[in-house]
């Protein structure tokens, strides 16, 4: 089922909320890494475009935004024909985020810049082998269940570290980092999970010997908190699109 999309009128009113509300998540960056000693540059924000028509993805390039993701096959397909047919939207970045089924692996991979949720060794060997039959290497992120939810998928911390070598080992995916989600609405619980991420993350280094720089944690709840706790990646949709969102 598609994401229902925003009730919104894509007219100045709107143009203006996007570039305003862009500001105050970068200011919101800002500060939360400064309260971490982190330099902002090390922390991409992502506009989570999946509630938003692909127009108003122009609007948010417009504003400034640089790096979309999709957490949808088929509506990642609709804003990237879109962005080709936009010359201004050329050098836009897509990444996938959410659930991948096997059949929809062949309308992501080469598409994006990252696949945030390999969730699975079964996927990561299914993606493998499509990439290395499309001659092409696909940058990954492992999907963790830190905070373990039963709602939510993902490797456990415990499979991730004894699958890591192995995945790190298949040709056709480049192993980048991790993504998680916090439970929602519990502001402690979320910053237990982002740290343990980023403890995860450091063992996983040690096990690869690879960079593994990228940690994918934080949405429109809770980015100011992944940021403090390493994030360099935050998918903001609510907070990036929808005037109804109240930033506080
Ligand atoms: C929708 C979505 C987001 C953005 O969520 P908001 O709370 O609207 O910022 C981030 N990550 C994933 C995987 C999503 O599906």
């Amino acid at each position: 089922m598609a994401t229902p999309k925003l009730d919104i009128e894509l007219d100045d009113a709107y143009q203006a909320f996007l570039a305003d509300r862009r500001r105050q998540i970068l200011d919101r960056v800002s500060a939360a890494c400064s309260r971490a000693g982190r330099d902002a540059s090390e922390v991409l924000a992502l506009a989570v475009s999946k509630t938003v028509e692909p127009e108003a993805c122009l609007l948010a390039w417009r504003a400034g935004w640089r790096a979309f993701a999709e957490n949808r096959p088929q509506e990642l397909s609709r804003k990237l024909e879109f962005a080709a047919t936009e010359p201004e939207m050329a050098e836009a970045r897509f990444d996938a985020i959410g659930n991948l089924q096997k059949n929809k692996i062949n309308q992501v991979i080469g598409r994006v810049a990252l696949l945030h949720s390999i969730s699975s060794s079964e996927l990561a060997c299914a993606v493998s082998k499509r990439c290395c039959a499309h001659g092409i290497v696909q940058p990954v992120l492992l999907e963790v269940n830190v905070s373990g939810e039963q709602s939510k998928s993902g490797f456990s911390p415990a499979e991730a570290r004894e699958a890591v070598e192995a995945l790190a080992a298949l040709p056709g995916i480049r192993l980048e980092g991790i993504m998680t989600m916090a439970p929602r609405a519990d502001a402690d619980a979320a910053r237990r999970t982002f740290s343990g991420a980023r403890e995860l993350a450091c063992e996983l280094r040690a096990r690869t010997g690879l960079p593994l720089p990228t940690l994918s944690c934080g949405m429109s709840d809770d980015f100011a908190i992944a940021v403090e706790e390493g994030s360099t990646l935050v998918r903001l949709g609510r907070v990036t699109f929808d005037p109804a969102y109240e930033l506080l």
